[in-house]
Formats: structure tokens, sequence, C-alpha cells
């Protein structure tokens, strides 16, 4: 008899294979930290790269922050502005996303440090976002209010509601006034917009809530201290903007810098004091704090001083885009807006897909949209590739711009449903006080 034994493999081909089944080389791990306008867009860029995106926030949701003040104002909820993270990129294969809050990056090591541990990259891309710049103003970081996220916007909401009804139990007219007198500080469009608003729900609305108290005691005013609002703005446009804040009751005073607050009282440099119990803070913004403690190069605002291609000086795997970096056009600082976060993201992650495949970096170039800015109903002002235009036109353009720019359906319907309903029914829906 034959003994025959069938191998199982061929000799041979059994002494190649190792005893573990080889698995797929790991693909590099690009980690995006930030979820807002940069972050969220580069993390879209890249769900066709063949990388792992992993995106770290300390929040679980993007906030579109150009209508924060109507959050502030009473207009809209937050929920109608901001979207979770994971619901939004539900569908990209290459994502995870970790809530954390970032506290620090070890360049030679390569990892993102967490208050959740370390997080291991080959490539960064640092989307950290701004921050309200006081200034080293103490008493307006302690009294004032800023505008940046969704707990400032209910904060001046519950602090505007709860004036009006501490006023109308407060017997004394000078202290009844004073609650009754709300300062924006700063000519920007986040101050525009805020002022027009604020004596929009103060006059459409609240005087209907309230109509025991004098709406002669009410004061809104708009401190700006060089002479003139919205700065990049042709002159034509700027005084529009600050005729239709006039004609909406808004006390708009230039050259008027604003030095201390403490909650009853405004006092500006020169020495004039304002009673006024609110102070909203719309006169500055700069990169977050924790970018100055990176170790890298940073310039004005505190942002960090990129290369043309974004990247970071000496670390050529680290991009830093939005309003973290610092980059200039023409001489000038590229502005800290959503247009620019939003393209160097997609530069950013061009470049990375780019490095992956052995080719060199692209200069980021900026493409200006233009910049719009609304003082309440029906009015507006829009500058948009030399061509300005103001008034129910330009608030039109506005509607549209951000309702197409708001993420997901629900919030653009929800939005556009509570504008509708505002417009003609003369209501904010949004009137609760939920703390104070
Ligand atoms: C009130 C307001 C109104 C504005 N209006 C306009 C406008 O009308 N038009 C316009 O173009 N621009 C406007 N801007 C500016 C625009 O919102 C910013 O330029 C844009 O958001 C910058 O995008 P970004 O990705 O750099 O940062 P952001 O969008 O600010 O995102 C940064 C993200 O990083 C996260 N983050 C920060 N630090 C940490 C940490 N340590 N750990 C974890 N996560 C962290 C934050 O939670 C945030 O989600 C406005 C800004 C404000 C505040």
């Amino acid at each position: 008899m034959t003994d025959i034994t069938i191998p199982t493999q061929p000799e041979a081909l059994s002494r190649r294979q190792p005893a573990v089944v080889p698995q797929p080389a790991a693909r590099p791990r690009v980690v995006i930290v930030g979820a807002g306008f940069g972050g969220l867009r580069a993390a879209r860029a890249l769900r066709k790269a063949p990388v792992d995106v992993v995106l770290l926030d300390r929040h679980n949701y993007h906030l579109f922050q150009p209508l924060l003040y109507q959050v502030a104002t009473a207009g809209l909820e937050p929920e109608q502005i901001a979207r979770p993270v994971r619901a939004i990129l539900r569908g990209q294969t290459n994502f995870a996303f970790r809530m954390v809050e970032v506290t620090g990056v070890d360049f030679a090591a390569r990892e993102v440090a967490t208050d959740n541990g370390p997080v291991p990259y080959d490539y960064l891309v640092l989307a950290l976002g701004g921050e309200t710049n006081y200034f080293g103003l103490e008493g307006i970081m302690r009294s004032g209010f800023g505008l940046k996220g969704v707990s400032d916007a209910l904060a001046i909401r519950n602090h505007v509601l709860g004036c009006f009804e501490r006023a109308v139990l407060e017997p004394d007219g000078e202290r009844r006034r004073a609650l009754l007198t709300f300062v924006v500080v700063g000519g920007g469009p986040t101050g525009v917009e805020m002022a027009g608003a604020l004596s929009e729900l103060i006059r459409l609305v609240l005087v209907k809530d309230y109509p025991r108290l004098n709406i002669k005691d009410v004061r809104v005013l708009l401190l700006e201290a060089t002479d003139r609002l919205l700065a990049p703005m042709p002159e034509r446009l700027r005084e529009a903007a600050a005729e239709t804040l006039w004609r909406k009751h808004v006390e708009v005073r230039f050259g008027a810098a604003v030095e201390d607050c403490d909650g009853a009282r405004v006092r500006l440099k020169g020495g004039e004091v304002i009673p006024a119990h609110t102070l909203i803070w719309a006169a500055g913004a700069k990169a977050v704090a924790l970018t100055a403690k990176l170790g890298l190069p940073t310039a004005r605002q505190g942002r960090v001083a990129v290369t043309p291609t974004l990247q970071v000086p000496d670390h050529p795997e680290v991009y830093v885009i939005g309003d973290a970096a610092y980059l200039e056009a023409g001489g000038e600082p590229l502005p800290m807006m959503a247009p620019v976060a939003l393209q160097m993201a997609q530069a950013a992650a061009r470049n990375i897909s780019r490095r992956l495949r052995g080719e060199p970096p692209l200069a980021f170039q900026y493409r200006d949209p233009g910049s719009l800015a609304t003082i309440g109903r029906n009015a507006a002002v829009a500058y948009i590739h030399g061509i300005g235009v103001k008034g129910f036109v330009a608030w039109v353009t506005w509607l549209i711009v951000h309702i197409i720019q708001l993420i997901g359906f629900r919030n653009k319907l929800f939005v556009l449903i509570n504008w509708a309903w505002d417009y003609f029914f003369y209501e904010r829906a949004a009137r609760l006080i939920t703390k104070e």
C-alpha cells in the first residue's frame, strides 16, 4: 500500500506564508482639530483621499456663527444654527469624531494632547478658530458680554429680557433708564447686525410685551472708536449703514472708545460715563489662546504665521487654517472670516493629497466673494466684486446667502419659517428667559 500524503499547501508556499495573516498597511491618519467652518470643510474635502480622518472638537456640533446674533436677540433657537458633527459626516466612511478638549501638540512625537489622552497623527490640520479680544480690559471681560458661542448668545438673550422684567418693577426713573440702556461696542459687521436686531426686538416686539414701560426710556447705542462703520466697505455703503441704524433708533457714535464697565455704568476714554446695565463687546477678535501655547511663531491677533502653502515652518506635516492662521495677501492679513477658513480648508486638503502622491504643495490663493451686513428688517449693505448694493435688494441677497450656507435641510427650513413668521407678524419666537 502506498502512503499518499496530500499536503494541505505546497511546501514552498507554506514556508513563505507567515503564521499571522498580514493586515493591509495602515493608511496615513489626518487629525483635524476644530469642527468649525475650516475643520469641517477639510474633513469633507478628504472624503475620497486614501487617509483616515479624525476630527476633534470640544463641542459635538458645528456652529453657524454668523447667525449667533439672532439667537442673542430672540429670533432663533441655538439648534437652528448648529448641527451635530456626527450627523453631518455620517456617510463618510474614512471619518471618525472625538469630542475632546485639545490641550497641546507634541510636534516631535506627532501627537495631539487632549483631556482624554494623546491622539497620534501623520498629518495635522489645526482649525482652532478665534475668540473675543478684550484687549486686556478686565472690567469689560468681567461685566460685558462677548458673542462667540451658543452660551454667549443665550446669556445676552437672558440678560436683555431680564433687564426688561427688572425695569417693569423698578420705581426709580434713573435706575430704570440704566436697565433699558443697551451699549454695543464695535462698528464691524457683528456690532452693526447686533445693534440693528436689538433695536428691532425692542421697538417691534418687546414694546407690545411691556405696554407699561415708556419706550422713550429705552436706548440702544453703537459705539465705534474710529470714524467709520463697516471699514472695508465703500463710503457710500458705510454712510447708508449708519443712516439706517439711526432710522432704526440706534444712536451711532464715532470716536467713542470704551475703557471700562461694571454692570451698571460704561466708561469711555475721556471720562464720559453712560449709565447702562448692558455692554455687548463686538470690538475685536483674536486666535484662541491655545495657539499661543503651541510654541509656533505667531503674528498679529495671536494667529500662527503659516507659509503660503498653509504649512507651519519646520513642520511640513502640520497645516493651520482659518481664524487661527496668519497669512497676508496684497500686503494685508486675510480677514478672520468664514470664506477664508473654507477656502484654506480646501487648499490644505488638496496639499495633503498632493503630498501623498509625492507632488509639491500649491500656494493658497484667496478669492474674495464680497461682504454683506444686515441692519434688520428690509435693510442691508452688500459689496460683491466691486458692486455695492443697499436696502431691500441687499437684504434679500443676505437672506439667500445665509440660508444656502446653513448646514442641514431641517435648519434651512426652520430658519426660513421663523424668519417668515417674524417678518409678517412682527414677532420673535425665542423670548424665554431660561437663566439669569
Ligand atoms: C458673532 C460672529 C459673527 C460672525 N459673522 C460672520 C459673517 O457674517 N461672515 C463671515 O464670513 N464670518 C463671520 N464670522 C467669522 C467666522 O465665523 C469665522 O471666521 C469662522 O468661524 C472661522 O472658522 P474656523 O474654522 O477658523 O474657526 P471656528 O469656526 O471658530 O471653529 C473652531 C472650532 O474649534 C473648536 N475648538 C477651539 N479650541 C478647541 C480646543 N482647545 N479643543 C477642542 N476644540 C476646540 C471650537 O469648538 C470650534 O468648533 C463671525 C464670527 C462671530 C463670532
